[in-house]
């Protein structure tokens, strides 16, 4: 038997992405999920049971499978006749209207994310990110060596962007501003007016907007949804998007970024070019989800959305009115969008608790509930509370999470 411990390997494990890695929601995610007791009682929520996706959409793989239309490679920037449904899709709200050209398909909206950052990153170049914010914008700016600023909200005003603080951090080398609307995990989504003062002030400070709608189909405030690409007479944008959270997909893996360019600056500048040359030597969607992706987005009925609106918004309503009982959390907005709660924890409440992070291992530990710390979004002491659960799951969850913060609470 040859001796193994005696070898000087010659190779070893890059840790190019160990620090973007550490900041990543799955790292949290996965961490939480794994304190948990699988012989306990049930795991909430349940990472199995998700709600069903649209039966159109369903036909529509299917029908790509069966007809063969999806077995190709599809070119490196995406079938064509996928993007040109994402187009027309998002032509429905604009006057300056986008061509198929104007888009590319992605591996999800994290793709798109990804896309972004990496076609527009430049040596000392600095974006400014949402705090809180889904954090695929810091993993991906971190890996790409960016300085990352990060721009707050007014809760007291249902979450608006605070403009002042987005000037004040801007310089000369910034070259965008990151928004999410809806906002994952704020829960709000902007007004109209709102979006025409971020375009406003971007233009002013010379940098563009990049604008995550993916959960644009899942809104239930009493005002309609406007994406940003509306304001592209003003400012460039970029928007990311996916079908993973409107369809409840995510594994399809299947999104888009579109340029919507102002006076062709996308192409004076290469942004247009770079994108091309990216996706070029990246991995694209499964050619048979974006087959089906006209069917997707053109024949789902209307009313597939109006349930999961109405149910999303009962869940958001149930949740809340539990919440008022639970003295130690406090929800400043009931949300009007996605599919959370967004809480402030404050630590000097418990006995045994010194922070948000904390909160959510012994809660994970002792309940099987799984919350997420406001940290992994970027917000010390803030929390993420899932209400995408039938009513007994969630009626459940709230139960074993006031128990909790009552058996840890300070007499
Ligand atoms: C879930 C989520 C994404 C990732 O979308 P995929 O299509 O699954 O890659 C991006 N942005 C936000 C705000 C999200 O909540």
């Amino acid at each position: 038997m040859a001796n193994h411990g005696c070898v000087d390997w010659q190779f070893s494990g890059s840790d190019a992405a160990k620090e973007a890695a550490a900041a990543s929601l799955g790292t949290y995610t996965s961490e939480i999920f794994s304190l948990c007791d699988p012989q306990g009682k049930p795991i909430l929520p349940s990472l199995t049971e998700e709600a069903e996706t649209s039966n159109t959409a369903e036909k529509a793989v299917v029908k790509a499978v069966l007809c063969g239309t999806g077995n190709a490679y599809a070119p490196s920037i995406g079938l064509p006749v996928a993007k040109r449904a994402v187009a027309e899709y998002l032509n429905r709200d604009l006057h300056n209207k986008l061509t198929g050209d104007d888009v590319f398909m992605t591996v999800g909206c994290k793709q798109a994310i990804e896309l972004a950052v990496k076609i527009l990153a430049k040596p000392n170049a600095n974006i400014l990110l949402p705090r809180p914010g889904f954090p695929w914008d810091i993993v991906q700016s971190i890996y790409k060596n960016l300085e990352v600023r990060r721009y707050e909200f007014i809760p007291e005003r249902n979450f608006e962007i605070d403009l002042d603080s987005v000037r004040e951090m801007a310089d000369e080398n910034t070259f965008a501003i990151f928004i999410i609307n809806p906002h994952n995990p704020n829960g709000n989504y902007y007004t109209e007016a709102h979006l025409k003062q971020v375009a406003t002030l971007a233009r002013e400070l010379g940098i563009m907007v990049i604008s995550d709608e993916v959960y644009r189909w899942t809104v239930f405030g009493s005002n309609p949804f406007v994406p940003m690409g509306k304001f592209s007479s003003i400012v460039p944008v970029v928007t990311v998007g996916s079908i993973s959270k409107g369809w409840i997909v995510p594994g399809w893996r299947t999104g888009w970024l579109a340029l919507h360019d102002l006076d062709g600056v996308f192409r004076s500048t290469k942004v247009l070019k770079a994108a091309k040359e990216y996706l070029e030597i990246n991995s694209k969607p499964p050619t048979v989800i974006q087959a089906a992706i006209p069917t997707i987005l053109e024949k789902t009925p209307k009313d597939f959305f109006d349930k999961r609106q109405s149910f999303l918004k009962n869940q958001v309503d149930f949740a809340y009115s539990k919440l008022k009982h639970i003295p130690t959390l406090t929800c400043y907005m009931k949300p009007d969008a996605c599919t959370f709660l967004w809480t402030k924890l404050d630590p000097l409440h418990f006995v045994d608790i010194k922070d948000d992070h904390e909160f959510c291992r012994k809660l994970a530990k002792e309940e099987n509930l799984v919350v997420l710390p406001g940290i992994a979004f970027g917000q010390k002491n803030w929390l993420r509370h899932s209400i995408d659960m039938e009513t007994p799951k969630l009626e459940d969850a709230f139960k074993r999470l006031k128990s909790f913060c009552e058996s840890h609470i300070k007499i």
